[in-house]
C-alpha cells in the first residue's frame, strides 16, 4: 500500500473477503448469512461494503435505522434489509424502499400493520423480535398469542423471521445465561411457529455467537464486528484481520524545552527536554478527548508515539522524542497490528466505538 499522504482510512476488502469466508466456514452450509451493515459499515462505508459482500454471496443485510436502508437502495443493493431500529415516523420509507422491518412491540406492530395496509400491501416481510434477557428491544415470550392474533388478522404483512438478540455472547462466565437464552428464544420459536402455520427464519447469533454457540445458529447468523475484522478474543482474533487502518502524517517536529507546555490549557508540561509531532487528525475525526493526557498513541517508524496534552479538534500531539522521524512522515493509528482493538483498550472502551467513531470528515481508501 502506497504511504498515507493526508488523514486516511484504509478499507482493505481482501481482508473483509477472508473474515466472510472465515466466519461462514463455522455454519453449515443451509445457514444464512446476515451482514450488519450500521454504523456506515462499523465506520468504514456501509455501500461500500455491501456491494462488495452482495458480489460474494451474502444473504442479508441488517442496519439500525431506515435512512440507512436507504442509502443502500440508491446505491443500487437488491439484497434484503432488515432494519433493526425502525421508528414509526418512517414507516412509509421503509415500504418504499422494499426494507424489512423489525416488530419489537405492540406500537410498533400496529402502527406497521397500519401503514403497510395503507400502502395496498400484502404479505410484506417483516421480522418479530423477541427479548430474551438483553431487555433492550423485543416482545416478552408471553406475547406470542397476541402478536400471532394481529398478523393473522390482517393480509398486509408476512413474518419472515423471528429473532432475539443476546447480551454477553462473548462472555463465557456467562455462558449459563446465554443458554438459558437460547432455550427461551428456542421455545418462544416453537410456540411462535406451531402457531402462525407457516415456518420463518429463526436467528440469534451475533458475531460472539457465531463463535462461541455453533449449536445456535439456527437458519441465519448476524455478524457485524467479526466481518470487520473482530473477534471479540485472543483466540479468534487470530483469524480475522481489522479491514480498517487509520493513518494520517507528522504534519510539524517541535523542540520543547524543560518546562515548556503542549496545547490547550498547557495540558503537557514538560520537565525535560522534548520533541513533538503534530498530527492532523483530532476529536472531530474520532480521536475523543479520553485519548488524551497519555492515555492514547499513534505508532510511527514501527514504535508508540503517546498523546501528549489535550486532543484538540483538528489536531493531537505526540511525543516523538525516542523515534527517529521526519515531517511528511507516515503514522499510524490503528491497522491490522496495531488495532484498534488495543487503542480501545487504553481508555476503557471497545474496538466497536473507536472505529464507528472515525468521522465522515476522513477519506475512505479502499483496496481490492
Ligand atoms: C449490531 C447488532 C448485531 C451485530 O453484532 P456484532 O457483535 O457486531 O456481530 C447483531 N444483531 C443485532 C440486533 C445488532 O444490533
Amino acid at each position: 500500500m502506497p504511504k498515507a499522504q493526508e488523514t486516511v482510512l484504509e478499507i482493505d476488502l481482501k481482508a473483509l473477503k477472508n473474515n466472510f469466508k472465515h466466519l461462514k466456514s463455522k455454519l453449515k452450509n443451509r445457514t444464512k448469512f446476515l451482514a450488519v451493515v450500521k454504523a456506515f459499515g462499523y465506520g468504514s462505508d456501509a455501500v461500500e461494503i455491501a456491494k462488495y459482500l452482495e458480489e460474494h454471496g451474502v444473504d442479508y443485510f441488517a442496519v439500525a435505522y431506515a435512512s440507512e436502508g436507504v442509502e443502500l437502495r440508491k446505491a443500487g443493493i437488491t439484497t434484503p434489509v432488515l432494519v433493526l431500529h425502525p421508528i414509526p415516523t418512517n414507516f412509509k420509507t421503509i415500504i418504499n424502499n422494499c426494507l424489512e422491518p423489525n416488530l419489537y412491540n405492540a406500537k410498533v406492530l400496529n402502527e406497521f400493520i397500519e401503514a403497510a395496509t395503507k400502502e395496498n400491501q400484502t404479505d410484506y416481510p417483516v421480522h418479530i423480535k423477541f427479548n430474551t434477557g438483553l431487555n433492550r428491544l423485543g416482545f416478552w415470550e408471553n406475547d406470542v398469542d397476541y402478536v400471532i392474533s394481529k398478523i393473522k388478522a390482517t393480509p398486509a404483512v408476512k413474518v419472515t423471521s423471528v429473532f432475539s438478540h443476546l447480551a454477553a455472547s462473548e462472555d463465557l462466565n456467562e455462558k449459563e445465561f446465554t443458554l438459558n437464552q437460547i432455550e427461551t428464544f428456542n421455545s418462544i420459536a416453537k410456540n411462535f411457529t406451531n402457531n402462525i402455520g407457516y415456518q420463518p427464519m429463526l436467528h440469534i447469533c451475533n458475531t460472539s455467537g457465531i463463535l462461541n454457540y455453533p449449536d445456535a445458529h439456527f437458519d441465519m447468523v448476524r455478524s457485524g464486528i467479526g466481518l470487520y475484522g473482530f473477534g471479540n478474543s485472543e483466540k479468534e482474533n487470530k483469524d480475522l484481520t481489522p479491514i480498517a487502518s487509520l493513518k494520517t502524517i507528522i504534519s510539524q517536529i517541535h523542540k520543547i524545552e524543560k518546562g515548556g507546555s503542549v496545547g490547550y490549557n498547557r495540558g503537557f508540561k514538560s520537565d525535560d527536554f522534548l520533541k513533538t509531532a503534530t498530527l492532523p487528525i483530532g476529536h472531530a475525526d474520532g480521536i475523543g478527548r479520553q485519548y488524551g493526557n497519555g492515555k492514547g498513541y499513534a505508532v510511527i517508524n514501527g514504535i508508540q508515539a503517546p498523546i501528549i496534552g489535550n486532543v484538540c479538534m483538528d489536531m493531537i500531539m505526540v511525543n516523538v522524542t525516542h523515534i527517529d522521524c521526519n515531517e511528511g512522515d507516515e503514522v499510524i493509528i490503528f491497522d491490522s497490528k496495531a488495532t484498534a482493538e488495543n487503542l480501545a483498550q487504553s481508555t476503557g472502551t471497545i474496538s466497536y466505538e473507536l472505529i464507528t467513531s472515525i468521522s465522515q470528515r476522513v477519506k475512505r481508501v479502499f483496496f481490492r
